[in-house]
């Protein structure tokens, strides 16, 4: 210290309580800026407002027990207007910090300015407090000091203060608060420390203001006013604190209720599941979806049959029992992320995604109608119900009210077909529905009736004329239409979910007539058409196998044509469906060739034997040098695959000249025969001698026969 300046000397007491009133004060800044976040707008308001007060307070407290601490060896007296003039940048601080830090600094350059505003009020708090001891002479300011203060005050006010509390996220919270209060508040108080310092007194000073307020006065004062105070601010903290808790735990009450308000409106009372309004406001977002483009919802509404007649009998308890067993087995049925809801009195809606082809669609709605036919045992009673299932795909732009009334059309053409079946909603329902309805109720008797039957139209070896094979095709004689055509009854079938059994009943009669052939020493091997929705059965290689053992018929016997557009629709399906026909060895063909969209990449991956060119290239075959060149490389691309190429509907004779020159292998078509009986066909190939190799005795051919070995081997299993 310069000999010019007067020795000062320390009150440790007095510096400790410096110390701590300065690490007090800031925790108080804390708790307030704490409750001002916590707060509405209005209480924190109040909140900045006491605590800017009461912590500004608190800071010029710190900075006149700081001034008190260093004494001088003369009697000094502060001036009061000086000392309360202090007191306004003090709160003005105070004021800026807790602001700041309620907010949380929303923006960066908030931190360097905010810390530099902090610094220079602080250090007006020292200065003004210094200054309110007047000395004759002067005080004389070191400005390295000054500026070491005001340096100490701004790294910790924009560097230190906004990062500690995060560091310290450990720690319990009470205690990370100490901890940063204490490390703020000693920052706080060394640079009003080093404020005083740098007010360097002369020796020869005196202190002009003796007799105004005494330091003694002012050591008593001050924690008095601070301590009233902060027991004020503490005790409005922890009673707002309280009631915020209770606020809080309103709030938490409220949205709980709500929730489970929200969750009744949802809910249907008997099955807990969702209810119509809920299931439609899920279809409504289902739809606003974007990923519709691909993704095509569908709707399926299900309806017990004969419900109300089992309510009537033993009364609305059982119904409702019978109602949750019903919603138990369907949920069980059900993907996750459908929405299955109870809509009306005996009818459940079901929303499923993701289903890519109707035949997908078309097996779920089979496993609902199959699992709903299982009896019910409710109330020690066994009941038996069904269901009439309408099933609605959506189409492009259709509204809710849409897709709820078409699936409700469906479902209304099953119940009045006699209910226990699904039906996919057409375009057009509600007019031929009633036709479609009545066509299906009599196919569903046509197999136990005896009604259908499998005719068989040979196809020939281009070049030699002999027997090929035939293709088996499906005949109803109605007993009122007549002969009914496999295109109309075929899609009635798919649609109403009979497909299926009808399927197995044709795998199962060809299989039966080659080995009746067989039997009248004719083998002849039988392709057998398959539908889209045969070709994604899961159990399809399970009956062909069984087809094929109950007639003990070897596998090589049998083709399945499945259409283009079928295979096509999902290649991948198509090639495992493929593979697994294959290993059994039976083989495949595929059947209307160019009517579809085909990939020859695809087509080389499927292990196809045999390609059929659709009857519409043949019939333009003479006229048309377009279908001849088509036709021409169909065939060559058929060979360069190693399939053989059959052309279908051949009616004339140039047809079957240009194909022959074409290299197609074998043709088909009226020319040659129409669909006969498997009796008939026996007659038609002659007289048993020549009938396994030609179809006129003059173009004898014996490279059709099947090696004996497959058929005996058969023969002693059997
Ligand atoms: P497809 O498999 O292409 O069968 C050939 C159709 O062409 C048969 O009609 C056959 O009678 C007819 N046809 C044959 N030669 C000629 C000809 O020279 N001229 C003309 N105009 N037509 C000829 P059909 O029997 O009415 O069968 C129509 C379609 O119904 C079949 O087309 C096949 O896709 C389907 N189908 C027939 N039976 C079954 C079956 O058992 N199951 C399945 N899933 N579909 C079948
Ligand atoms: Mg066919
Ligand atoms: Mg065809």
């Amino acid at each position: 210290m310069s000999p010019t300046l007067m020795a000062v000397h320390h009150d440790s007491q007095a510096h400790l309580a410096a110390w701590l009133l300065a690490v007090y004060v800031i925790y108080l800044q804390m708790q307030v800026v704490a409750r001002v976040r916590a707060a509405d707008r209005d209480a924190a308001l109040v909140w900045g407002t006491v605590g800017a007060l009461a912590a500004g307070t608190g800071i010029w407290a710190v900075s006149l027990l700081g001034l008190l601490a260093a004494r001088l060896p003369i009697e000094v007296g502060y001036v009061p207007v000086l000392v309360l003039v202090s007191w306004l940048p003090a709160v003005t601080v105070s004021a800026l910090t807790i602001t700041l830090y309620a907010r949380r600094m929303p923006r960066p350059w908030m931190r360097p300015l905010g810390g530099l505003l902090v610094a220079v009020g602080l250090t007006a708090v020292a200065a003004t407090a210094v200054e309110s001891r007047l000395m004759e002479p002067q005080l004389i300011w070191s400005p390295a000091l000054v500026g070491l203060s005001v340096a100490l005050t701004l790294f910790t006010g924009a560097l230190v203060a906004p990062r500690l509390r995060g560091r310290l996220a450990r720690l319990p919270d009470r205690l990370a608060d100490i901890a940063v209060a204490a490390v703020l508040g000693t920052a706080f108080r060394g640079g009003q420390a080093l404020m005083v310092a740098a007010a360097g007194v002369p020796v020869d000073a005196r202190c002009t203001s003796v007799g105004q307020l005494s330091g003694d006065t002012m050591l008593w004062l001050l924690p008095a006013v601070v301590s009233v105070l902060s027991v004020l601010v503490h005790l409005a903290a922890s009673l707002d604190a309280r009631a915020q808790r209770q606020r809080e735990a309103l709030h938490r009450d409220l949205a709980h209720t709500s929730a489970a308000l929200d969750q009744a409106m949802q809910r249907d009372a008997i099955t807990g599941l969702y209810n119509r309004q809920a299931f439609e406001r899920r279809l409504q977002a289902t739809l606003d979806d974007a990923a519709l483009v691909t993704d095509r919802p569908a709707v399926l509404r299900v309806g017990l049959d004969g419900f109300r007649a089992l309510v009537e009998r033993y009364g609305d308890a059982f119904g409702d029992a019978l109602l949750r067993q019903v919603g138990r087995r369907l949920q069980g049925l059900v993907r996750e992320g459908d929405v299955l809801a109870r809509s009306d009195a005996d009818e459940f809606l079901l929303l499923c995604r993701g289903w890519h082809d109707e035949v997908q669609l078309t097996q779920m709605a089979l496993r609902l109608v199959d699992a709903l036919r299982a009896p019910c045992q409710v109330e020690g009673e066994t009941v038996h119900v069904s269901a009439s299932l309408g099933v609605a795909r959506h189409p492009d732009g259709a509204t809710v009210t849409q897709l709820m009334t078409q699936a409700l059309d469906a479902m209304r053409t099953v119940r009045r077909a006699g209910g226990n079946a699904y039906c996919l909603y057409r375009h057009g329902m509600d007019r031929e529905g009633g036709d479609q309805v009545a066509l299906q109720r009599d196919l569903r008797h046509a197999i136990a009736r005896g009604q259908l039957a499998l005719v068989f139209q040979p196809k020939l070896r281009a070049d030699t004329g002999a027997l090929a094979g035939v293709e088996a095709l499906l005949r109803w004689r109605h007993p009122e239409r007549g002969d009914v055509s496999p295109a109309v009854f075929i899609p009635v079938a798919e649609r109403f979910g009979l497909i299926g059994e009808l399927g197995l009943w044709v795998l199962d009669e060809a299989c039966r007539q080659v080995r009746l052939w067989h039997e009248a020493g004719a083998d002849v091997p039988v392709a057998v058409n398959l539908s889209a929705h045969q070709l994604r059965q899961h159990d399809l290689e399970a009956c062909v196998r069984e087809a094929l053992r109950r007639h003990r018929v070897p596998a090589r016997m049998l083709i399945l044509e499945i259409t283009e557009s079928v295979a096509m629709d999902d290649v991948d399906a198509s090639i495992r469906v493929f593979d697994m026909l294959d290993d059994i060895g039976v083989q495949l063909s595929i059947d209307d060739f160019g009517t579809g969209y085909s990939s020859l990449s695809y087509l080389r991956r499927l292990p196809a034997r045999q390609l059929k060119v659709d009857r519409s290239f043949v019939r333009d075959l003479a006229c048309s040098p377009d279908a001849q060149a088509i036709v021409g490389a169909v065939v060559r691309l058929a060979h360069a695959l190693g399939m053989t190429v059959v052309a279908e509907g051949v009616e004339t004779e140039p047809q079957a000249a240009i194909l022959r020159e074409l290299a197609c292998d074998e043709l088909q078509g009226f020319l040659f025969a129409r669909p006969m009986s498997g009796a008939a066909l026996l007659t038609w190939m002659g007289p048993p001698p020549a009938r396994t190799a030609t179809l006129r005795p003059e173009q004898g051919d014996n490279s059709q026969d099947d090696p004996p070995s497959a058929w005996s081997s058969l023969e002693r299993v059997g």
